[in-house]
């Protein structure tokens, strides 16, 4: 990747990220749409573009410019922000396109690169050969060996401008892997994703999340990915969930020709349209009637505002949704909208899939999950808690007393009717027969187990799901669901009075196993325990050990802060590299002052490490540094070359705790 391109994760939800990227015109923030520019018919030039939508960047066409013999002189003397006057990063595509629409033009695929390069883009494209989705696997292997082999020859060619090589492979899952994963390997900066135009005017938006998924599966996650030509905001927020960073626009001037308007969900035509479902700045000043009868050319202008209006509050709405933590509501509420999308959230439940996306999903987020409907039990952040829930969680008796769902967070809804069950049976495991599955009640504050909002009535699929998740949670075990008094009588029968643990050293340990793993509550918790809890709330805030302080418990999510007595004890325990986030030798002094671990110092780290998990910072030899919370997974951590991988919190320092303001 070229040293003029910085590319760095900024915040985060899903397989999303909003990332700023640093061109030699200026600083981009992503997700974001590319305005296509005709430079030989601009309906809005790009300057007022930035004026009236905020665009960052624009896309024009390489092959019109060289292919025009006043454009091409103009551009190669005076540059291109000056041939089509804007002063911002310029991307250009290549002529593929048109090659594909006009059949066989003529193009030097080198040519075009080193044109792009010498008027001075920020970003050029490869002459890539573009796959149709009808290709047979023959066809579409060939093109692809050809994309590969032209990217090749191109980027020794590309200088400082940086290199865009799109991946082919038609709808062939398995062609799109190995063509991403031979563009990986070269010295390219970003990588659109290339033969989407037939399949969008199809609307096979299945194809369309299928091709997504294996394109990203073999790019490197440090570059940005573009899904070339697909303009319509309807796959934003499915395409950014799936880590597509940057779209394009021709849409918005195509659809204003044909007197058609973009909206959130669809495209409607003006003649068909009683009143306009807008607010933006042209449809505030027309009605309907009223813009069919202005002249066509104004017409045209009028629309394609209101199109780009459109789309670019679009993207808006989804790099709010990542900030806060709500893309996936975003990608459902969309898919409800629209069946073809709604089968392209199919394939994000298949178990590959969504284990493919768990690993960026953030371990915690700022607002409460809500239910959308029937896809929403197969989040990757819900799911994750149910393999954890199986894998890890230990269940403290062959007992289980299960209690029908009630408000949020349980243990307080059904406060009296714990205490009676413990006073009888102290080692009962009380779990909630949820909408998810199964909740142990000693977990219930962790997220997003009470940071979450079902109805009353869910689909039969989640009934399903959460039935199953039940079942897989209570096999082999004595089941009793809760009937009063009658249930206190039969657990008597159960009782050992064995285990005389608290409901709050029970809590403790579950959190622990559920968010670090299992031995991981013997570990921190070995010792006489002390428990503070808010006067206020009566949740637990701070956990010492032998007068040490081992973790907080957070509020907002139910789970632990590590602190560095509790980090000490988990260097001590785990074997490298559980936990860990390993540093080069050159980045010790910085974290031993307390500052934030940056990706490209970053030796290796967990591959358990995920999103917003709490981890311990060593050095080579595996001596502790620090202990902090993760902002990237491994895999983000050993690629982004700019950019933080760790919040740093408490620091060792000769022996004496910092603790970071
Ligand atoms: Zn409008």
């Amino acid at each position: 990747m070229s040293e003029l391109m910085k590319f760095e994760i900024k915040k985060r939800d899903a397989a999303g990220r909003i990332c700023s990227l640093k061109t030699r015109h200026g600083t981009v923030t992503t997700p974001t749409l590319l305005p296509v520019i005709n430079p030989n018919k601009m309906i809005i030039k790009p300057k007022e573009m930035k004026r009236l939508f905020g665009t960052e960047i624009i896309i024009t066409n390489s092959y019109i410019i060289n292919k025009h013999p006043e454009l091409r002189a103009q551009a190669l003397a005076e540059g291109i922000h000056k041939l089509i006057d804007f002063d911002g990063p310029i991307m250009t595509d290549s002529g593929t396109f048109q090659s594909y629409v006009y059949g066989d033009i003529d193009i030097d695929p080198l040519g075009i690169v080193t044109f792009q390069r010498d008027i001075d883009c920020d970003i050029g494209t490869i002459l890539d050969v573009f796959g149709t989705p009808d290709q047979t696997k023959n066809e579409a292997e060939n093109a692809v060996k050809c994309t590969v082999e032209r990217a090749k020859q191109s980027v020794p060619l590309k200088e400082d401008m940086l290199l865009a090589c799109p991946v082919q492979g038609s709808i062939f899952p398995d062609l799109r892997t190995t063509c991403a994963k031979e563009l990986g390997k070269l010295n390219a900066d970003i990588h659109p994703i290339g033969g989407i135009v037939p399949l969008m005017e199809q609307q096979r938006y299945l194809d369309l999340a299928r091709i997504i998924l294996a394109s990203k599966r073999g790019l490197p996650i440090e570059r940005p990915v573009h899904l070339f030509g697909a303009g319509h905001p309807v796959v934003f927020p499915l395409a950014v969930s799936l880590g597509c960073d940057l779209f394009d626009s021709s849409a918005y001037v195509k659809y204003a020709m044909e007197d058609r308007m973009i909206f959130p969900g669809g495209t409607s035509y003006l003649q068909k349209l009683e009143e306009i479902p807008c607010c933006c700045p042209v449809c505030s000043s027309y009605t309907a009637s009223e813009l069919l009868k202005v002249e066509k050319t104004k017409r045209i202008r009028l629309l394609s505002e209101h199109n780009l209006y459109i789309s670019f509050e679009e993207i808006r709405k989804i790099r709010n949704a990542i900030s806060e933590g709500t893309l996936w509501e975003l990608v459902e509420q969309k898919a409800s909208e629209n069946p073809l999308l709604h089968d392209a959230m199919e394939e994000l439940t298949k178990t590959k899939n969504n284990r493919w996306l768990e690993q960026f999903e953030p371990i915690v987020k700022s607002r409460a999950l809500f239910y959308t409907g029937h896809h929403t039990t197969y989040r990757p952040e819900i799911t994750r808690m149910y393999d954890r829930l199986f894998q890890w969680y230990h269940v403290s008796s062959d007992v289980i007393v299960l209690l029908s769902e009630s408000a949020k967070p349980y243990h307080l809804s059904y406060e009296n009717v714990i205490s009676d069950i413990f006073s009888v049976c102290p080692e009962a495991e009380v779990v909630v027969d949820s909408m998810m599955g199964p909740v142990p009640i000693a977990i219930d504050e962790i997220y997003p187990f009470a940071q979450s909002v079902f109805p009353l009535y869910v689909d039969k699929d989640t009934k399903k799901v959460g039935t199953e998740r039940l079942s897989v949670f209570l096999k082999g075990k004595k089941v009793i669901k809760w009937n009063g008094k009658r249930t206190l009588k039969e657990l008597e029968k159960y009782s050992h009075f064995i285990k005389p643990i608290s409901q709050d050293e029970r809590r403790l340990r579950s959190v622990a196993t559920m968010q670090f793993g299992p031995d991981a509550a013997e570990t921190l918790f070995d010792g006489t325990l002390r428990i503070v809890k808010s006067k206020n709330t009566r949740k637990i805030r701070n956990v010492y050990c032998n007068d040490e302080h081992i973790v907080s418990m957070r509020a907002a999510d139910g789970m632990f802060t590590l602190k560095l007595a509790g980090a000490k004890r988990i260097h001590k325990r785990f074997p490298s590299p559980r936990f860990r986030v390993i540093v080069d030798t050159d980045a010790v002094p910085f974290v031993q002052q307390g500052k934030s671990v940056f990706s490209k110092f970053v030796y290796d780290a967990d591959n358990l490490l995920r999103p917003f998990d709490e981890c311990i910072i060593v050095d080579t030899q595996d001596k502790l540094l620090a202990v902090g919370r993760c902002l990237l997974n491994r895999l983000e951590m050993r690629s982004f070359s700019s950019g933080q991988a760790v919040k740093t919190r408490e620091y060792v320092n000769d022996d004496t705790l910092v603790i970071m303001q």
